[in-house]
């Protein structure tokens, strides 16, 4: 049987340019250090009296591992039930291990922020519709004024080295926000040495590093990549139910959404070409900094802004030409993946791209046979009948 994780402690340390939260956390006997780090300026807006953003950090994990997590600090009495009525209920279902129980002394104090409204920001087509959609509502309450960039594990899953991955989008978020007269957040953080599953559970990593902040955000927006259509409870990512969890560990001062759901990928496309500043910094790919234009990624991307006469537009995000120059190759793979890799956008697309263009058949059966190819190439039987059951 697993031992129980424990926080042991919480440290603030407040350096000349940055500010560094910490927990000192023993897993299997070993302590180890779990740490949010900011620039100086954010450091006063930590909260070393509360451990719940190291409660969730390590959460997800735990309950795939069947681990309970004990904190020797106090955690929020409201997350801690929500957690342990809720939350866990449902992640033992889903992961089919036994329900954790997270143990602290509860608080039930409301820690006061600053009323900032924050989400984050890769420039790609969620978080650039949330910073398009919710910037000027009128509710001056719920408009954004912090643009974040959270250091969780996403910049680890791409094909270069994480670090030069991190610089990029440190730049390219920081301008963003500077040319926009946003507040720029950037939290940097190990979690992802403890949560060794990110695409599974990022929602509740992502939500760990805002909470780090509780004397900051009173409301987040998670731009989320999946529709309400597609909401189904499944182990193999929690962004397919993330409403449902962003409730969960909503609380306090702080609460947080779940944005885009309302709407479709490629609405989300539509409304963008409408927002010129998604011309200037519109990056989707996740295997590269700039975009690669090839990987599915990019391709989704492009075939919405080729089905709304926007291509043109994005010329300095994207190298077309050889979208443009292998097109037909292009169309046939959307046909591949909207039929033989239950991907929801390209099913979405393809009924609308065949209506613009002719596609050889050619085109469809090679792409179709290059697909499965690949994909034999990098999953095992077991695994590909495990997904196409989900
Ligand atoms: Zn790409």
């Amino acid at each position: 049987m697993k031992e129980t994780i424990i926080i042991d402690k919480v440290i603030l340390k407040k350096g000349h340019t940055a500010s560094r939260l910490s927990a000192i956390i023993i897993i299997d006997g070993i302590q180890k250090e779990m740490f949010f780090e900011v620039d100086q300026t954010y450091g006063k807006y930590f909260c070393e009296t509360r451990a719940d953003c190291f409660v969730v950090a390590l959460l997800p994990q735990a309950a795939m591992d069947g681990q309970d997590i004990v904190s020797r600090i106090p955690v929020s009495e409201r997350l801690l039930f929500q957690l342990n009525f809720f939350l866990c209920v449902v992640l033992a279902r889903v992961y089919q291990k036994k329900k954790i129980k997270v143990s602290a002394p509860a608080d039930d104090r409301i820690i006061e922020n600053s009323g900032a409204v924050g989400t984050g920001l890769t420039c790609g087509v969620d978080s650039l519709y949330t910073v398009a959609s919710y910037t000027k509502t009128a509710y001056r309450n719920h408009n954004l004024t912090h643009l974040c960039l959270l250091n969780v594990g996403s910049h680890h899953i791409g094909r270069i080295d994480p670090e030069e991955m991190g610089r990029f989008r440190l730049d390219h978020t920081k301008r963003f926000c500077d040319n926009n007269s946003f507040a720029f957040v950037h939290i940097n953080s190990n979690v992802h040495d403890f949560s060794p599953n990110y695409t599974r559970y990022f929602t509740l990593l992502n939500a760990a590093a805002v909470m780090s902040l509780l004397r900051l955000f009173s409301l987040y927006y998670h731009s989320s990549g999946v529709s309400i259509e597609n909401f189904h409870v499944t182990a193999v990512d929690l962004a397919h139910f993330e409403v449902f969890v962003l409730k969960m560990v909503s609380m306090g001062n702080l609460k947080f959404f779940s944005a885009g759901t309302e709407v479709s990928r490629l609405e989300k496309v539509r409304i963008l070409t409408t927002y010129p500043e998604s011309y200037y910094y519109l990056n989707v790919c996740n295997l590269y900094p700039e975009n690669c234009g090839k990987c599915i990624k990019c391709l989704r991307t492009l075939y919405a802004l080729d089905i709304f006469n926007a291509l043109d537009k994005y010329s300095k995000v994207f190298d077309l030409t050889d979208y443009q120059k292998n097109h037909d190759r292009y169309m046939g793979e959307c046909f591949a993946r909207a039929f033989f890799a239950r991907d929801q956008f390209c099913r979405e697309i393809w009924p609308l791209l065949k209506k613009k263009y002719r596609v050889s058949m050619w085109a469809r059966i090679s792409e179709v046979i290059r697909f499965i190819r690949s994909r034999f190439k990098i999953y095992s039987l077991s695994h590909i009948l495990y997904r196409l059951r989900d």
